[in-house]
């Protein structure tokens, strides 16, 4: 029986979670207070822990803690610790378990020819089959996160100088992967040849950005570049920027839902601005899923931009039918049994006077184990809805993510063990929609998918994967590879 945290850090929190955000730049004398703030617009892709690593042109500064942005990184530990004109930070997410200060990035070590720090957003699809060959050959791990075996590649490459090792390195290691690194002469930002992870290029007054997504430049008012290219490395040094492509060339697999659901609404990914996607969706739900009801309200906050295209193109009224509690820590989640028993509604709760007598359809972004769909449901029954209609803006999610992204196992996705009808039985709604596969590229500006060579990963909706998962081969154990994405080994 799962006890009163499991109640409700579930009822809190049953989504997807991107796992990190990198932040980058190269010839700003505050580099680690612009990295801080950079960060800090990118702790909705982590929330748990940071690090920012420093050069000041004779020696490297790191400060890596538990918590988020705003409470850990005071001036003490920014202005005063972490001096330099180049610093590069990273916020991660991390599950329960094999989760701890060692595996808080940037990664920093001394190589033979001095030090280099790493911060990765994505996850390495082979990264333990690289590590036991590395151990084999006498490298020592000090942490359980897939990231640690670049800096070990790069260490132990006999390439003669650093841009080489480095690429020797990325060229080892497959799955997901936007890196932003930093040696005492540059800044390094990679792709993957997939470019499953988002990564932008941007410029403040001359000092050059790298960051996950365009909300973060927009935070200090830096210019938005470009998106690096997928399989593009760039080098910068105090001589300015060199782009070059060390990988085979291939079709771009971007993550799809980081238009649903990661990407901040206010991000351009891949020359997309987040929130226009995120309306298309809704108004592709309500040409493929219509319902005959009163008003559309979201599931705040992430189900909202869809729920107002929804209504646009319903003609149906937006109301805001629950409110969202902005203030949950991640911590408040262990009151007593007799509290438990209350029905603690610690996130979401109606708003009883738009919904009492209505019929309403209901939006979200996604359904993953269904908890939070059914407590909503619930709530918003509690609240005098006459009727329950929800739409979700995606298609079913029926597979785990080996990019980067922390999920539940397969068996724990509701989707993946019920039809449509058996999920709307559970989660207690009058009716239940999911936006198509077709629905959902047409939304981000393809006319359908191809099936044959789809244009984005979609993995978590159609079950395949667009590249090789190596950990997996011969194991037979999906976990295995989805713990070490989370710390969990
Ligand atoms: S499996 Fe899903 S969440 Fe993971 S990268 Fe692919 S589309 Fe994104």
């Amino acid at each position: 029986m799962a006890d009163a945290a499991d109640v409700l850090s579930a009822e809190a929190d049953d989504h997807f979670h991107d796992e990190c955000g990198v932040f980058g730049i190269f010839g700003r004398q505050d580099a680690a207070a612009i990295v801080t703030l950079g960060l800090h617009a990118l702790q909705h892709r982590g929330q748990e822990a940071a690090g920012i690593v420093s050069y000041d042109g004779s020696q490297f500064h790191v400060e890596r803690h538990v918590g988020l942005i705003g409470d850990t990184f005071t001036k003490q530990r920014v202005i005063d610790s972490l001096k330099g004109n180049r610093a590069i930070g990273h916020t991660r997410y991390a599950t329960t378990g094999g989760a701890g200060v060692r595996n808080i990035q940037p990664f920093f070590a001394e190589l033979a020819d001095g030090g280099f720090a790493v911060a990765h957003n994505g996850n390495l699809t082979n990264a333990m089959t690289v590590q036991r060959a590395l151990q084999k050959q006498g490298s020592i791990f000090s942490s359980t996160s897939d990231t640690e075996t670049i800096l070990h590649l790069v260490a132990t490459s006999k390439e003669r100088d650093l841009n080489a090792r480095f690429i020797d390195a990325v060229r080892q290691v497959e799955g997901a992967f936007s890196l932003v690194a930093l040696s005492s002469k540059k800044m390094i930002g990679c792709r993957d040849p997939l470019g499953i992870r988002p990564l932008v290029l941007g410029d403040l007054d001359g000092a050059w950005i790298l960051a996950s997504e365009t909300c973060a430049l927009d935070i200090i008012g830096a210019r938005f570049v470009r998106d690096l290219k997928p399989g593009e490395m760039v080098i910068v040094t105090s001589k300015g920027i060199e782009s070059i492509f060390p990988f085979e060339p291939q079709k771009p697999r971007f993550c799809i839902f980081e238009y649903v659901y990661f990407a901040r609404p206010d991000s351009s990914v891949e020359g997309r601005n987040v929130y226009d996607v995120r309306k298309r969706i809704g108004a592709e739900l309500a040409l493929e899923s219509p319902v005959d009801a009163d008003i559309v309200v979201p599931v705040p906050d992430s189900g909202t931009p869809a729920a107002i295209g929804f209504s646009q193109a319903a003609g149906l009224p937006f109301e805001l039918g629950i409110i969202r509690n902005h203030y949950v820590g991640r911590t408040f989640i262990s009151p007593g049994d007799s509290i438990r028993h209350m029905g603690v509604k610690l996130k979401h709760n109606a708003n009883r006077r738009m919904i009492e007598g209505k019929r309403i359809v209901l939006v979200d972004d996604s359904i993953v184990r269904g908890t939070t769909s059914q407590k909503i449901v619930q709530m918003v029954r509690d609240a005098g809805a006459k009727e329950v209609h929800m739409r979700i803006a995606s298609p079913p999610t029926r597979a785990s993510c080996f990019y980067g992204v922390d999920t539940p196992e397969k068996s724990k996705l509701l989707a993946s063990r019920m039809t449509i009808e058996e999920m709307a039985e559970f989660i207690r709604v009058d009716s239940l929609g999911f936006l198509s596969m077709n629905g959902l590229y047409r939304a981000v500006g393809e006319a359908s998918r191809n099936d044959e060579q789809p244009q984005y990963c979609d993995a978590c909706f159609s079950g395949q994967y667009p590249t090789r998962l190596a950990d997996l081969e011969g194991t037979d154990n999906v976990r295995s590879l989805s713990l070490l994405a989370t710390g969990g080994l």
